[in-house]
């Protein structure tokens, strides 16, 4: 198809598309479906249930009631083995009735730079080990290959320990109930700098919910901890373009200068 509807087609086709990755991006699982239209009568038809309309609905579950984070569970700093001790074979939200094994964390201990993902997806679940599936490769790569540091010298964890059905985000009251342990991962390896990575790992730490469009490549803090948030490394994969892929490096330069003593 050639001519003026052809580029409008595609024009439209283009804005849908870009549209559709910021919303993956923001972590937009779901749309609402337009409210039923009106019958020929002007009613509207009896076995649609009612909807919210798209702007009133909310993009994502309406938060469970809070789990009161017990975030004086450790001392002021407690070894990892203590947080693991404690977290022990944890039922404290609904992850872990459909977990295989939990994930807890991999690296050093006294790492300087420490990783905070989302959450464990499969090959995680099967193998115990944060970040070792895709996203993790190239999480692992752009710390190796990019960085030239082992990825044994950082320390990697998650917000939730546990595999979340289908690799869904995780949802309120589960990252509250995994809270104190994410705390206690931190006071332990007390790095010198953090990398969230992605929109729930920043929301978590900073305690807020962020567009990570907006806060990506911006220093931040934890705890007096800086901090810096960039994209998920599953976004990368999924959005693999030359400018996604230069605002990661730039981030993770800038944290890796700022873990080294630099000005980051
Ligand atoms: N994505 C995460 O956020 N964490 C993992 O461990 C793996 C994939």
């Amino acid at each position: 198809m050639e001519g003026p509807l052809a580029e409008e087609a595609r024009a439209i086709l283009a804005a849908a598309r870009g549209l559709l990755a910021e919303l993956v991006e923001e972590g937009v699982e779901a749309l609402p479906r337009a409210p039923a239209p009106a019958t020929a009568a002007g009613m509207p038809r009896a076995a649609e249930p009612e909807r919210p309309a798209a702007s009133e609905a909310p993009a994502r579950p309406a938060a469970a009631p809070p789990v009161q984070p017990d975030s004086a569970l450790f001392l002021e700093r407690p070894s990892l083995a203590q947080v693991r001790e404690t977290l022990g074979e944890c039922q404290r939200c609904r992850l872990s009735e459909s977990r295989t094994q939990i994930v807890f964390g991999d690296g050093n201990p006294d790492a300087e730079l420490l990783f905070v993902g989302e959450g464990p997806g499969e090959t995680e679940d099967q193998r115990g080990l944060p970040f070792v599936g895709r996203a993790g490769e190239l999480l692992t790569q752009m710390i190796e290959k990019g960085l030239g540091i082992p990825r044994s010298s950082v320390y990697i964890c998650n917000v939730v320990k546990c595999r979340p059905p289908g690799n869904r985000t995780p949802q309120a009251d589960e990252v509250a109930a995994c809270s104190p342990f994410l705390d206690g991962q931190i006071a332990a390896v007390a790095p010198r700098v953090i990398v969230a990575l992605g929109k729930p790992a920043t929301s978590r730490l900073l305690g807020r919910d962020v567009a990570i469009t907006k806060v990506r490549g911006v220093w931040h803090e934890y705890r007096g901890i800086p901090l810096m948030p960039t994209f998920h490394p599953a976004f990368l994969l999924r959005q693999y373009t030359a400018e996604n892929r230069r605002l990661v490096w730039e981030d993770l330069k800038a944290a890796a200068s700022r873990a080294r003593g630099g000005s980051g």
